[in-house]
């Protein structure tokens, strides 16, 4: 039972070299956080031994009684944040959340209504080759050339498609949804109202981004983006006939055993959601993005050809549209990688370039205030990234700025490498 340095070496080394990059560099992915360390304890536990099919007080295996108050504490403060009759902690991701949810409520064959993957949408809201776009019917709407959600066009497509599901949410667009009004366009047509707010789900929980649990027949999400959790899944209804069909379409529907290591690290994020601090965190998160969405509409960006999609952000992300850029996305993302910022090239709509390549960056902001940065230092980063799509930007100087910040706000400090 040797420990991991002795055991494997190799991966011990390389766990001290991940630790080490998310240390030293500045985490703006927006689907990205840093778990609290008790959470990470959480799920390195020995609940990765246990076999649990079935929910608390209703399992298929025998010794479930720890692993059942596990997961009934994560349900119950997962209803509380959100305010939620029903809650599903099982889903192992988001897009198993999310394969779950359109099992439940739609037959194969029929058509489901999304954002499409190009305007901001999911994989799983209706991509080709997903599995919701080979085993549904596709309608899906789009952003106007204000970079907005165009609510005519999702009516018109849902009067003429008829789908059994409409889809609202979003894996890269900077503003709220209308969640009232896509209810009232799924009651005209029949339709099941399903949001994905895997993105925005810890602004909803701070109370800094509409709620969309009174609006939708179901809402999935994911737990480690701007929630602050593991990596994970979860599903949550106010409509209890719904609610019955997720529970059966999670387990046996979708998944077998559930990860009780990963569910007890939910727990431990959903407490922290519950807690005080959460809101401040989330408040900074909100705020940095829209710094940066300042210094990136200011004049000498402009001339560099560098734009913010939709103009600005009411929600963790900035969209950066590089069309007049000389820069690709692909370039962009590695320029920021040098002085130290890592993002995620993104399409912009009617991008001119291939997906590998794109137009855009999606820039967040979420795991910089886990970090503890405030305005002062989103300042200072949103001037670095504006200084480093400038052509000929100094490069060094901006990293050893990026270095600094970092230095400042020490991340897992308690964490000791392996090796
Ligand atoms: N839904 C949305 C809106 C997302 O942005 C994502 C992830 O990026 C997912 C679902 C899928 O989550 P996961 O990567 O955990 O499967």
């Amino acid at each position: 039972n040797a420990r991991l340095a002795e055991a494997d070496p190799q991966i011990a080394a390389l766990l001290d070299a991940e630790l080490l990059r998310q240390q030293t560099t500045l985490e703006m992915i927006a689907s990205e956080n840093f778990a609290p360390v008790a959470a990470i304890e959480a799920q390195g536990s020995v609940l990765t031994n246990k076999y649990a099919e079935g929910y608390p007080g209703a399992r298929y295996y025998g010794g479930c009684e720890v692993v059942d108050q596990v997961e009934q504490i994560a349900i119950d403060r997962l209803k509380q944040i959100f305010d939620a009759a029903y809650a599903n902690v099982q889903p192992h991701s988001g897009a198993t959340a999310n394969a779950a949810v359109l099992h439940a409520i739609a037959r194969h064959g029929d058509t489901i209504l999304g954002l499409d993957l190009a305007n901001g949408g999911h994989l799983t809201h209706g991509m080709k080759i997903n599995f919701s776009g080979r085993l549904y019917e596709v309608a899906a709407y789009h952003v106007d050339e204000n970079g907005l959600v165009d609510m005519e066009e999702v009516r018109s497509l849902a009067l003429e498609h008829r789908p059994k599901v409409v889809i609202a949410g979003w894996s890269a667009y900077p503003r709220q949804l209308d969640f009232a009004k896509f209810r009232e366009i799924a009651d005209e047509v029949g339709a099941y109202l399903w949001v994905d707010m895997a993105h925005f789900a810890g602004l909803v929980a701070a109370g800094l981004h509409p709620s969309p649990l009174p609006h939708a027949h179901v809402v999935s999400t994911t737990t480690h983006k701007t929630l602050g959790g593991p990596r994970g899944g979860a599903i949550l209804s106010n409509d209890l006939d719904v609610a019955k069909k997720l529970q059966s379409a999670v387990f046996p529907g979708q998944q077998g055993g559930p990860l009780e290591h990963v569910i007890a690290a939910k727990a431990v994020a959903f407490k922290m959601a519950l807690e005080p601090g959460f809101a401040e965190r989330q408040q900074r998160t909100i705020e940095g993005a829209q710094l940066i969405a300042e210094r990136l509409t200011q004049p000498d960006v402009a001339e560099a050809g560098v734009a913010v999609l939709s103009g600005g952000t009411d929600v963790h992300l900035v969209l950066v549209d590089l069309r007049n850029s000389e820069f690709d996305g692909q370039q962009a993302e590695d320029c920021l990688h040098e002085v130290g910022i890592t993002v995620n090239r993104n399409a912009v709509p009617n991008d001119p370039r291939p997906p590998k390549v794109t137009s855009g960056l999606r820039v967040g902001t979420p795991a910089l205030a886990t970090r503890g940065f405030g305005a002062e230092e989103f300042a200072e980063v949103a001037d670095v990234i504006a200084e480093a799509l400038k052509p000929e930007a100094d490069l060094e100087s901006l990293r050893k700025r990026t270095a600094a910040l970092a230095d400042r706000f020490p991340l897992y400090p308690h964490l000791t490498p392996h090796a």
